[in-house]
């Protein structure tokens, strides 16, 4: 997948401007947890760019990076991605272990999670309930947001964004 959206050369239908060239990809490099860990704490921690595991008061919490795919439907078929991380069970993080290298991991059963990176909506997004489906090696897992969610970012999954909404992502996080 190409880093940038070419986008149009269109003006924009919200804002007049022309969007070109936006990043295709927006997200965190940990789990917001990361940083509210002591550094005593991330001594023991582990994070590399794909997975995280976090020693919490005597508990060890596991983490995993995944891909949120928007499609952008206006003015052309394109696909917006949030990288971020979400929150799973231990024997989830063996089950992904054990099929890290596995050229067929993608064949395997698919695992929950709940979302644990805040993302620019007005509702909180950390805590949604997220599907987890592995792709092959090399390539993050697709996290899909809960159909029932009534989360404005299930929505946008589900009916896709304007071009204009991935301009306003760029900008929401650059504040
Ligand atoms: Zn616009």
């Amino acid at each position: 997948m190409v880093p940038v959206l070419s986008g149009s050369n269109r003006p924009c239908a919200v804002c007049r401007r022309v969007h070109r060239d936006l990043t295709r990809v927006l997200g965190t490099s940990a789990p917001d947890d990361w940083l509210a860990v002591s550094a005593g704490e991330r001594m023991e921690a582990e994070l590399t760019p794909d997975v995280c595991i976090l020693p919490d008061h005597g508990t060890t919490r596991h983490f995993i990076r995944g891909h949120i795919q928007l499609p952008v439907v206006d003015p052309d078929p394109d696909v917006f991605v949030w990288s971020v991380w979400t929150e799973v069970d231990e024997s989830s993080m063996e089950c992904i272990a054990r099929n890290w290298s596995d050229p067929n991991r993608a064949a395997s059963a698919p695992l929950s999670g709940r979302l644990a990176t805040e993302l620019p909506y007005e509702q909180p997004t950390r805590g949604l309930q997220l599907t987890i489906y592995t792709r092959d090696p090399g390539m993050a897992p697709l996290l899909m947001v809960s159909s029932g969610s009534q989360h404005p970012l299930a929505a946008e999954q589900r009916d896709g964004i304007a071009l204009h909404r991935v301009a306003e992502f760029a900008e929401l996080l650059a504040r």
